[in-house]
């Protein structure tokens, strides 16, 4: 119940349509390992061990660690909510492209992309030259996780998102409603 809850504040505005395409939600206790492979140019496979607190699978489940959405809830405006960032995954990867754009209308979805690069470009420099940033320099991997990571902190952080980067704030707050902590 308090899982739904969690995942389904990142769709008060954007409506049941964010759960197209996948049904079940795994929860494990802990963090947990997935074992993940590459191939790289020379041919060479790589394999290693992640250990992940969440991950949302394009067509498949979403799933999270229950010791980590516990600890995001007993500090609840500390910028980190592991259910908000795997449900920003699911729904930006709704148009088949995990890229930090979700589906929006045309122009507004020209305006996200402009204003959504801008800002990684600019948080990118900022952690490249060793700065302490305003958010999870995890934000830095890639613009899809700049997208899932801003949007935890628009559910527990939207102050600060609002002071450190209010072009994405406002893409957010129009995305997915008004912060509750506002
Ligand atoms: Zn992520």
């Amino acid at each position: 119940m308090l899982l739904a809850a969690l995942c389904c504040l990142p769709l008060l505005e954007f409506g049941g349509n964010g759960l197209h395409g996948w049904s079940q939600l795994l929860v494990y206790p802990e963090a947990f390992r997935v074992r993940r492979s590459h191939v790289d140019a020379a041919g060479v496979l790589h394999e290693w061990d992640d250990e992940l607190i969440g991950e949302a699978w394009d067509h498949g489940p979403l799933i999270l660690s229950w010791a980590d959405v516990q600890a995001d809830l007993e500090e609840p405006d500390a910028g980190y909510c592991v259910a908000v960032h795997e449900m920003a995954h699911k729904l930006d990867v709704l148009d088949g492209e995990l890229d930090g754009t979700p589906l929006l209308p045309a122009r507004w979805q020209r305006e996200w992309a402009r204003d959504f690069q801008q800002a990684y470009d600019a948080f990118c420099a900022e952690v490249d030259a060793g700065r302490e940033t305003a958010i999870d320099p995890y934000a830095a991997e890639a613009p899809e996780e700049f997208f899932a990571v801003a949007s935890e902190y628009h559910f527990t952080a939207p102050a600060l998102l609002r002071e450190r980067m209010p072009a994405v704030a406002a893409h957010l707050a129009r995305f997915y409603g008004p912060s509750p902590l506002l």
